[in-house]
Parts: structure tokens; sequence; C-alpha cells
């Protein structure tokens, strides 16, 4: 048998019931009914509804819960000299054998940028890794862009594999299941679905008819060090920010943004004992980075947002050599004023080249940058 395997539509309960039923948490995308539409991601259950479309909030809590407890912690004082205390801390970092099953390869991706700093740099977290070593995902292609989306422009594509045990595309009458990491391969090695290798070549097509659909992505080789040149220019970050009003979403949708912040709290039913959270926090909140003297290194939108496209687009390049961006384009799709990253890295790209850039007129020119 080989590493593919095919599945069709009316098979997925099953495939989706197999999966719980080797002790997973199988997270599906999901579509809520709110003041408009939305996709989450929830746990499968027998005879839940469930939807292949693009999630608008990716599957990051899986590796990063929005609010975690890192451990638990007691004092207890010694009644004959009060002022000894022991403090008895519990920190035992847990996992839940989970199943991602249907985001795109872009949430995936985003899945292997927090890897980086979270497993690879000098510490390594053994909260993120024991979640991230009891995670199997499986992403299912894209078969054409959107709008908004640019996966294309950050080196990645509409099926790339980073980040995905199992790649899943999309075929006129059903799916290949293509086992890319040992754990993928296993996992449909184990699995009662017919083998695909026949399909493999109709499904290269489709893959490579998914890239027909994207525009012509900008170069942007160069723009690690073209985001850092712009680093001291005031003015380009007071232009790029103007119309953000601070809401935050295109940190809170993003699948890469990882900042967090942490608080103490006490346990009202235990007075002597309590537990650390980690939540997500945004940079683009101003409180993210006031001091307690009052002081704030970033003041102002412009700062804020200079952080956050330098980091995604300069100081994560640098350290890792790649972006810190899959592409997915929810800051784009979510930003209530309409706010466009693409738009803001191009303008650092093009900055000095103002000329060329009008030139191309098939590329789309920032107003503000034409001004
Ligand atoms: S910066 Fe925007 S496009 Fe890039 S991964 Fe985050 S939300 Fe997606
Ligand atoms: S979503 Fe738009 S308005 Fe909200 S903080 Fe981000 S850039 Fe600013």
């Amino acid at each position: 048998m080989s590493d593919y395997r095919f599945l069709t539509a009316q098979d997925i309960p099953s495939f989706l019931a197999f999966l719980a039923g080797q002790g997973n948490r199988v997270l599906v995308p999901t579509v809520q009914e709110a003041v408009k539409e939305s996709v989450v991601f929830t746990p499968f259950s027998q005879g839940q509804p469930y939807t292949l479309k693009k999630a608008t909030v990716p599957p990051k809590f899986s590796v990063l819960p929005p609010c975690e407890t890192l451990l638990t912690y007691k004092k207890i004082k010694d009644p004959k000299n009060p002022e000894h205390v022991t403090l008895t801390v519990t920190d035992k970092p847990s996992a839940e054998k989970t199943v991602v099953f249907a985001c795109r390869t872009c949430d995936a991706r985003g899945i292997a940028i927090l890897d980086r700093p979270y497993l690879k740099g000098l510490y390594r977290d053994p909260y993120y890794a024991a979640k991230r070593e009891a995670l199997l995902v499986v992403s299912l292609t894209c078969n054409s862009g959107c709008e908004t989306c640019f996966c294309h422009f950050v080196g990645a594509g509409p099926s790339s594999p980073e980040g995905s045990d199992i790649l899943m595309t999309e075929l006129p009458d059903g799916f290949i299941l293509q086992g890319i990491s040992a754990q993928g391969k296993a996992l449909l090695a184990g699995s009662s679905l017919a083998d695909g290798a026949a399909r493999v070549a109709e499904m290269t097509e489709v893959r490579k008819a998914a890239w027909q659909t994207l525009a012509k992505a900008p170069d942007w080789k160069k723009a690690p060090e073209r985001v850092a040149a712009v680093f001291t220019d005031h003015e380009f970050w007071e232009r790029a920010t103007e119309r953000c009003i601070a809401c935050g979403a295109c940190t809170y949708f993003c699948p890469t943004c990882y900042c967090f912040t942490i608080t103490d709290e006490g346990d009202p039913t235990e007075p002597q004992g309590g537990r650390r959270l980690r939540s997500w926090d945004t940079c683009m909140a101003s409180l993210f980075t006031r001091e307690a003297s009052g002081h704030n290194p970033r003041p102002g939108k412009a700062e804020r947002m200079r952080n956050r496209v330098s980091h995604k687009f300069a100081t994560y390049p640098e350290n890792w050599g790649a972006f810190s961006c899959s592409g997915c384009g929810r800051c784009v799709s979510q930003c209530p004023v309409g706010l466009d990253i693409r738009e803001i890295v191009s303008a650092a790209v093009n900055k000095g080249l103002e000329g060329w850039w009008v030139r191309k007129k098939k590329q789309r020119c920032p107003a503000w940058l034409r001004a």
C-alpha cells in the first residue's frame, strides 16, 4: 500500500469516528451563527454537523490555548514561625491527544511558525511542547485562492506540507489523503481507507490548477532588510496606521501571533493557594508594553504597528530564516477598517522605488504611499 488513501465525502463521518476511536479529541470546522456566520473548530461527536469551509478562527488554541493554567501553588506558614513560609508548586504540563481535521495549509504552517520560538529557542516551552507532541494535523489543500489570502507571497502555496501530518486534496468524487509525517503515514496505514495511489496524477493536476487561480506575487525577498530599514521612519508608520482603531482583531485571529501575559490568581476556596495563568495578549494594545512606572516604550498606534509588522517580516526572519506570517489573510479580512498588511510590507519593500511601483499598474499601489 502507498502513502495515499482515498476518502469519499460520505465516509468522512466514519473517518472522524475512527480518529476519535483512537483516543483523540478530533477538532472539526463547525459553522456558528453569530452576528455573521463564523466557522470555528469544535470537538467532533457522532452526528454533529461539520463543514469544510476555511475556519474564521485558526486552530492555534490546540497548542496555545487563549488561557491556560501553567502551575498551581500553595503557601504554608510555619505556625511557630509565621515568617517562615513554604511554597509548594505543582507544575505538570499535560495534553490531550488531538487531531485537527481539515484546517487549511496556512494554519498548519502557522503551527510550524509557532514551533520555532516555543520549541527550538533558548528555552523549550514544556506546556506548548506537551500539546504539540500530542497533536496531529490533517490539512485540506485549497483548490483556489481568495482575495484576502496570500500564502504564495510568503514562500508557501495552497498545498504546502509544512506543519501538516496529512494533506487532503479534494477531487470531483472525494478526497485523496497523503501521509506527510511518519505519524500521518502510520495513521493512514492503520485505517481501512482504500489505497489512493491510482489517483495521484489527478491530485497533482488539481494542486497545480490551484496555483493558476492566484494573483501574481510581489517579490518580497528583500522584505526583511527593507522593513528593518523603515523602522525609524516615523511618518511611514503614522501613515500606515492612520485608520487603525487598536481593536487587536488582527492579532487575535492570527495563527502565528503568540504574545501572552502572565497572571497570578488566588484560589478563593483555598486561601493559601492559587494558580499562574498564561493568556493571549496583543502587541496592538497600549497596555501590552506599559511599564509599572507609567512609561510606555510603544506609546502610539504607529509604534505598535511597527512592532507587529517588523516582528513578522524583519526580526523573526532574522532569527529563524522565514516570515512569521502564513499568508492566511485573516488580519485583512477581519480588520474593521480595512487595513491590509500586504500594502504595508509592499510599501516598505518599494520605498524609494515609487516610480517603479506606480509603473507596475497591475499591482496595487497603496494610496497613502502615492500621496
Ligand atoms: S499576519 Fe495576517 S496574514 Fe499573516 S498569518 Fe497573521 S493573520 Fe494571517
Ligand atoms: S484589526 Fe485593524 S483596526 Fe484592529 S488593531 Fe488590527 S490593524 Fe488596527
